[in-house]
């Protein structure tokens, strides 16, 4: 489904050039669920954007899916993001002032599709993450584990073949996390890809595939024996 193939990233601040990421090497099968793991800085969140198409490679080779996409434009991206990509974030990022179905309909709203499918699809999401009882609530309402699961079912709503998640447990506590690692988990059952960035340890044996990040490298085996060697 996807390979990278000599992926680079570099920033330009001020005249410092800052190498996020250097010569990356993965493939990822369809269904496939892959974590990502490292220290802080080391270039999981710019890898993260990159695979989910929400920033783009230096250098490098990105096939999706049969296409090559590392030179795509922003507007080409954002074709193939919104009919294959779904994504998850650290802070949830629902819209304070739309209601809980709302928040979820919001990303069907670039399919032409009558408002009444629009309610139903995204209340079909809403029963599959568990949050059905609450659609009427604002997200200032809802626990932080019950937004995270709001934004899962908006990720969701457009049937993606792949969810990108940058820490999805980050701001939970443990229960709530297990109980969206679970979900997550549930997801990647029914055939959809994951690939999810996370500091957890706990979290990543959800995955059938664990990367490290080393100062933006791939490294083989555990950070411990990285750092040690
Ligand atoms: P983590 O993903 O490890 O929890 P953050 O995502 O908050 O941490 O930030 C990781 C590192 O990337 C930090 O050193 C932060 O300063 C840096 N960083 C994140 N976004 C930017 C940005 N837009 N410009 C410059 N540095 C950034
Ligand atoms: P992580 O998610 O592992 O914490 P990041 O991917 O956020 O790491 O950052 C990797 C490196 O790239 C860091 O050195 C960070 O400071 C830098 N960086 C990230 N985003 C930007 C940006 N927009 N502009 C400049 N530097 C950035």
């Amino acid at each position: 489904m996807i390979k990278l193939t000599n992926i680079s990233k570099h920033y330009r601040t001020d005249e410092i050039l800052t190498t996020a990421l250097s010569d990356i090497n993965l493939s990822l099968p369809q269904g496939e669920f892959m974590a990502i793991m490292g220290p802080s800085g080391c270039g999981k969140s710019t890898l993260l954007n990159v695979l989910g198409m929400l920033d783009t490679p230096s250098e490098g080779q990105y096939e999706f899916m049969g296409e090559e996409i590392a030179n795509y434009k922003e507007s080409q991206l954002a074709k193939i993001r919104k009919e294959h990509v779904g994504v998850v974030f650290q802070e949830f990022n629902l819209i304070d002032e739309l209601s809980v179905i709302e928040n979820v309909e919001v990303a069907l709203l670039y399919h032409k599709m009558p408002k009444a499918k629009r309610r139903e699809l995204a209340l079909e999401m809403l029963k599959k993450v568990g949050m059905d009882h609450r659609i009427k609530h604002y997200p200032g309402q809802l626990s932080g584990g019950q937004q995270q699961r709001v934004a899962i079912a908006r990720a969701l709503v457009n049937k993606p073949k792949l969810i990108v998640a940058d820490e999805p447990t980050g701001n939970l506590d443990s229960n709530l996390g297990r109980e969206i690692m679970e979900l997550i988990s549930d997801i990647n059952k029914t055939g959809t890809s994951v690939i999810m960035v996370t500091h957890s340890e706990a979290h990543a044996q959800y995955a059938n595939q664990i990367l490290t990040l080393l100062d933006g490298k791939l490294v083989s085996g555990s950070l411990e024996q990285s750092i040690a060697s």
